[in-house]
């Protein structure tokens, strides 16, 4: 039998990250064994949209260990330190970093950490293995270092799940495959590069979302093209300011995931209606401002390149040569409007299947809430019947039991520590279960061997 890992982790985003980080920064880590399978062959956070100019959303101070552990060499500002920034960072006085300069961070964190993580390698699926009760997981993945790539595994005690978002598009948009015309704001800037070659041609682009991520590609692209006409299609009345205000940032506090955790599924779905706009189909206010001006510039010199279909949804998207787009106004809803564009970019949002895909053929043993979904514990782990006892811990899925900092960054650092500190326990009770067992097989054996020994 091959090594066995105490913890595999699946995906290495920002949440599985600051989950090597707090392994790293725990003192006694030497006895715990972990690996990183991770598909990209590098690390990178939201690759194509790192747009010049986009802010965090989140202060600094919410980086991969501050929260939970200040003196960790894994801070944010340690790393502008080592790069030898802090002192022009602190004249910005500012708390939002650039998301370019975040990745960095990030990237700068995962190549200290980089004996954690193998890249390229995607998880197909997760088994149990052994004998039942099982305590180990198969992770299968198929990685695509080896030359021909093939599908291979590893053994671990338990798996912690942060495959992040999954780049949601309406079934009825009719696209080519791999289009180059009809794609997710989460290809932005790779797709976006063909058409930077003509950059001065007057393209027409339509920018599908009402949420922060649409407002950066509609601006974006005003910027980047010059004689092209954009035209921005949402289903509310105005793009939405994001509240970001004191008492209400506390929704992405630790202490709110107790509150969060604890309140019966009323509260807690009064709370997301409530919250929502923290994070959901919102935008910070100063790109606001910056669209508005355009608006406003643009009607002082009559010209009309950026143009807002509010209270519009999208109903087709069929690409042939160019793009037609199907558009409904609520307020003249027996009519329909349609667009030829060159492109369209869906801002479209992301889903978060849970169980997550990785997980659906171990799904069998999960204890399921009465929405069908995996029972998950306070402390992120998944309830397993008493045939599954290996660890199965979830990062990113929880928003309806944890609430809205679960698929964000607020939390990273403590949440990764809460999953550790469980893992921790988890492993002392499972050894002492075990060699509970073993002392009950001796006592079972010297029984019959009329022996007497003393346990
Ligand atoms: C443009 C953008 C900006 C954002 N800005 C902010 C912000 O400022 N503040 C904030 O709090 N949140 C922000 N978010 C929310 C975002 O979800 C979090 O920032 C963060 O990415 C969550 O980290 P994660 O590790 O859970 O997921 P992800 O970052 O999505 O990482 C998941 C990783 O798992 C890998 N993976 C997936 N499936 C597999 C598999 N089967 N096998 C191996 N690897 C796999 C993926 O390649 C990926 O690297 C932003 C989101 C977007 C899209």
């Amino acid at each position: 039998m091959g090594k066995i890992y105490d913890i595999v982790g699946v995906g290495f985003g920002p949440s599985n990250l600051a989950l090597a980080v707090a392994l790293e920064d725990m003192q006694d880590n030497k006895n715990l064994s972990a690996l990183f399978l991770e598909q990209k062959k590098k690390f990178t956070w939201h690759p194509h949209m790192l747009l010049d100019g986009a802010e965090m959303q989140i202060s600094f101070l919410k980086d991969l260990a501050t929260l939970s552990n200040p003196s960790s060499q894994y801070t944010f500002l340690n790393y502008l330190h080592t790069v030898g920034r802090l002192a022009l960072f602190a004249n910005l006085r500012s708390f939002y970093p650039s998301r370019i300069e975040f990745n960095d961070y990030f990237s700068w964190v995962s190549k200290k950490l980089k004996n954690y993580v193998k890249y390229s390698c995607r998880v197909v699926d997760i088994i149990p293995h052994g004998n039942k009760p099982y305590q180990l997981l198969k992770i299968i993945f198929e990685d695509s270092n080896l030359e021909c790539s093939h599908t291979t595994s590893v053994l671990t005690k338990n798996v912690v799940v942060a495959s992040g978002g999954i780049p949601t598009i309406p079934t009825f948009v009719k696209r080519k495959n791999n289009s180059q015309r009809v794609w997710h704001s989460a290809e932005y800037l790779q797709k976006i590069e063909k058409f930077k070659k003509n950059s001065e041609y007057p393209y027409h682009f339509c920018v599908v979302g009402g949420g922060q991520s649409a407002a950066e590609v509609a601006y974006d692209l005003y910027q980047t093209f010059p004689a092209a006409k954009i035209t921005c299609v949402y289903r509310g009345f105005g793009y939405k300011v994001a509240d970001d205000s004191e008492f209400t940032n506390e929704i992405f506090g630790q202490a709110t995931v107790d509150l969060f955790f604890s309140a019966s599924e009323n509260v807690r779905k009064k709370l997301l209606e409530a919250h929502g706009d923290t994070n959901y189909s919102v935008v910070d206010p100063e790109l606001i401002q910056k669209l508005y001006r355009i608006k406003y510039e643009e009607s002082v010199k009559n010209c009309q390149r950026l143009q807002f279909k509010r209270l519009s949804s999208l109903e087709g998207v069929l690409e042939e040569e160019n793009v037609e787009i199907e558009i409904n106004n609520f307020l003249l809803p027996s009519q329909t409007e349609m667009l030829h564009v060159d492109a369209a970019i869906l801002a479209t949002g992301y889903s978060y299947p849970n169980p997550p895909p990785a997980l659906e053929t171990l799904s069998e043993h999960f204890i399921n809430n009465q929405l069908g979904m995996p029972l998950v514990t306070r402390y992120h782990q998944v309830e397993t019947d008493a045939q599954l006892k290996a660890g199965i811990y979830l990062q990113g899925y929880n928003e309806s039991t944890h609430g809205l900092s679960d698929t964000l960054l607020s939390l990273s650092s403590i949440r990764a520590n809460e999953i550790l500190d469980q893992i921790i326990l988890s492993n002392k009770h499972l050894s002492k279960e075990i060699n509970l067992k073993e002392k009950h097989t001796l006592i079972a054996k010297s029984t019959t061997a009329h022996e007497v020994i003393n346990v």
